[in-house]
């Protein structure tokens, strides 16, 4: 019986082109972030109140990866930031074609970062390499602390692991001590921080490492 390698080979192919996003990254030098999280955890809110807080500073382009609607879209549309969306029409994650093609419709002679919001799920979006120079993952309090060894190549991806939700933290039994433990083991290089996009609480952290990892980029 003949077996057919079909995700091998979509991966290298895969790798081709993020090799060619991040060579054009590095040529604009722009910083290329990749969020992921599983839907609901804020990814959205956690990137409205980084451009409205970075803004003054930095120009943003969003890539908005949703299966069917335009919603997320809008909300970082109405920061009057450039935006663009893409629909997988039911595929699960984006891959670097499809980022690649987003990138022609942004002003990429005049942005610093790049912000592409993944669709939410925690298991093949970190398998495929988008050309990012940071795989950001974003976990909620609500979500619970068996998330990093159920989805651990999702958590050893990461270079900055963001706790959302902190302010709900009185409210459900997660254990922050536990997670940050539980980093250490999986991913320890990764950058931990807790915030609250609700509230703004820990929002200054990220964004000063943003910050600093953007300017990084322009200087190499
Ligand atoms: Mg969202
Ligand atoms: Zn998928």
């Amino acid at each position: 019986m003949k077996k057919v390698e079909l995700v091998t080979g979509i991966l290298d192919a895969n790798d081709v082109l993020a090799k060619q996003n991040r060579e054009l990254f590095r040529n604009k030098k722009i910083f290329l972030v990749n969020l992921m999280s599983s839907p609901g955890s804020g990814k959205t809110a956690i990137l409205e109140r980084t451009i409205a807080s970075l803004q003054e500073e930095l120009a943003f382009g969003v890539v908005e990866g949703d299966i069917y609607t335009t919603k997320d879209a809008e909300r970082i549309q109405a920061q009057g930031v450039p935006v663009v969306q893409i629909n997988t029409e039911g595929a699960c994650h984006l891959d670097a074609s499809m980022v690649a093609k987003a990138f022609e419709n942004l002003p990429m002679d005049n942005l610093d970062v790049i912000i592409i919001e993944n669709v939410g799920n925690l298991v093949c979006p970190a398998e495929f390499d988008l050309g990012q120079d940071c795989k950001a993952m974003v976990l909620s309090t609500t979500e619970g602390n068996d998330k990093p060894w159920k989805y651990p190549l999702m958590f050893r991806e990461a270079k900055v692991v963001i706790l959302n939700k902190i302010d709900l933290l009185p409210y459900t039994d997660f254990d922050v001590t536990q997670l940050e433990n539980d980093i250490t083991e999986i991913s320890p290089n990764a950058k931990f921080f807790a915030l609250s996009a609700k509230t703004n609480e820990g929002m200054a952290e990220w964004c000063a490492w943003l910050k600093a990892a953007v300017k990084e980029k322009k200087q190499q």
